[in-house]
Order: C-alpha cells, then structure tokens, then sequence
C-alpha cells in the first residue's frame, strides 16, 4: 500500500467508490470523471506503477477481468463500441501512479472530450451505473 496513493486509499476503503467487480487480486470500480456513462476502471489491489511494474500473471487475471466488464458495460449503456485504455508514464497520459485499465463506451461518430472537459459524476449516479453493470457480469 502506497499511502500517497487514491487507488491504494480505495483498496482499503479509506476512500470511496462505486465497485463494480471485486476478487482478491482485481477491483473495477466507475471512473469518478466519466467520459461516458459507464466508464469503468479495472486495477490490481496490490500497488503496482505501470504496466512494465505489474507481474505477467496478473496482467493476464486484470485483463480477463477487463474482458468480462467491458462485455457487461457494452450491454448496459448500449455502447456501439468499447474502448480498453492504459497508459503508462506522465508523457503517455498517466494520471494516477497506480496501474489501471478504462474501460469507455463508445458510440458512432462521438469523440473522446479532452481531460479538463470531464466533470465529476454524482456518487449517486455512479452507485447507480456501478449496480446495472454488476448485475450483466
Ligand atoms: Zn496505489
């Protein structure tokens, strides 16, 4: 656990989130600045940089995960398409320092708005969108 770290305080419930999927080595939970209504992070509980930091083992395990909660949030938000994005290091986009998957609806002919466009999402909206998706999986 990194003490510093929002995900890590999210593991251990010292921060809130609307869980969409839980085992002991894998969490997704929605994205609090959503660029669609659905757009689900998917990180190893275990703190973990980047993608070059995290064991072959369980990048496989985070990313069956991610397979099956992409499948459950194309269903739900009747996404034409699904966008599955990791970035690695501040010059690729890393916001956060601890491993993560987005997983984005997509729909026809919509672009993905810049960062700062981004709002933060209601709890209760993401409560929401978080139980609809757990109950597609
Ligand atoms: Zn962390």
């Amino acid at each position: 656990m990194n003490t510093d770290c929002i995900f890590c305080k999210i593991v251990s419930n010292q921060a809130p989130s609307s869980v969409v999927y839980e085992d002991h080595e894998v969490l997704a939970f929605m994205d609090i600045r959503p660029v669609n209504v659905g757009h689900t992070l998917i990180i190893p509980k275990q703190h973990f940089v980047d993608v070059f930091d995290v064991p072959d083992e369980l990048l496989g395990k985070i990313y069956t995960s991610t397979k099956r909660i992409a499948k459950a949030v194309k269903k739900v938000v009747e996404a034409d398409g699904i966008s599955i994005v990791q970035q690695n290091g501040s010059a690729a986009g890393q916001d956060i320092f601890h491993f993560h998957v987005h997983v984005i609806p997509r729909f026809e002919g919509a672009k993905i708005p810049r960062f700062h466009e981004l709002s933060v999402a209601s709890r209760q909206s993401l409560d929401e969108i978080a139980a609809r998706i757990r109950s597609e999986m």
